[in-house]
C-alpha cells in the first residue's frame, strides 16, 4: 500500500475536499490553506516531484490551473491567484507527488505567504469546494 497521502486522496482512501477530476489530473482544497480556496493540482500518476514528471504532465498541471485558477478567484471572491511549486525539499516540498498550489489572493492582504496557514472553520471547507466546483462547471 502506498504511503504517499496525495495517491491516497486520488484513491479515496483519505477524505479531501474535490474541486475538479478528469481522467489524469484530480483538484482538491489544501487542508491548511494560505487563503480560503486554496487549491492543489494533482495528477493521478504518482511522480515525486517536477524533476520526476514527464513534460507533457507538468504542462498540462499548468493548462488546469489557468482553468481553475480563475474560478476559485470568481469563487471566493478574490482578486488574483499564485500559482506555486515548491520542488524538492530545501525549496519546502513536503508532499513528495508533485502538485501546483492554486492560491487566491486579495489587494493588500500582505504576502502571508507559506508561514501564514490557516484552518477552515467547521463546514467552511465543504462549502468553499462547492462554490469553486459550481463556477467550474458553468465555464
Ligand atoms: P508542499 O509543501 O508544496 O509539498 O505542499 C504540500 C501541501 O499539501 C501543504 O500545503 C499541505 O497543507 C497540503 N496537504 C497535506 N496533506 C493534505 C491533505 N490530506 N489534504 C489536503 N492538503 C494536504
Ligand atoms: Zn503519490
Amino acid at each position: 500500500m502506498t504511503s504517499c497521502v496525495f495517491c491516497k486522496i486520488v484513491a479515496w482512501e483519505t477524505p479531501s475536499q474535490r474541486v475538479y477530476e478528469d481522467d489524469s489530473y484530480i483538484a482538491f482544497l489544501d487542508i491548511n490553506p494560505i487563503n480560503f480556496g486554496h487549491t492543489l493540482i494533482i495528477p493521478r500518476k504518482h511522480y515525486a516531484n517536477v524533476d520526476e514528471a514527464p513534460e507533457e504532465e507538468v504542462a498540462n498541471l499548468m493548462k488546469l490551473a489557468k482553468k481553475i485558477g480563475p474560478a476559485v478567484v470568481r469563487a471566493v471572491d478574490a482578486d488574483a491567484y499564485n500559482i506555486g511549486v515548491n520542488n524538492g525539499r530545501a525549496a519546502g516540498q513536503l508532499v513528495d507527488h508533485v502538485h501546483l498550489h492554486v492560491i487566491p489572493r486579495n489587494e493588500g492582504d500582505g504576502l502571508k505567504a507559506w508561514l501564514g496557514r490557516g484552518r477552515y472553520p467547521e463546514g467552511e471547507m465543504g462549502a468553499t469546494a462547492k462554490k469553486i466546483k459550481e463556477v467550474l462547471e458553468k465555464q
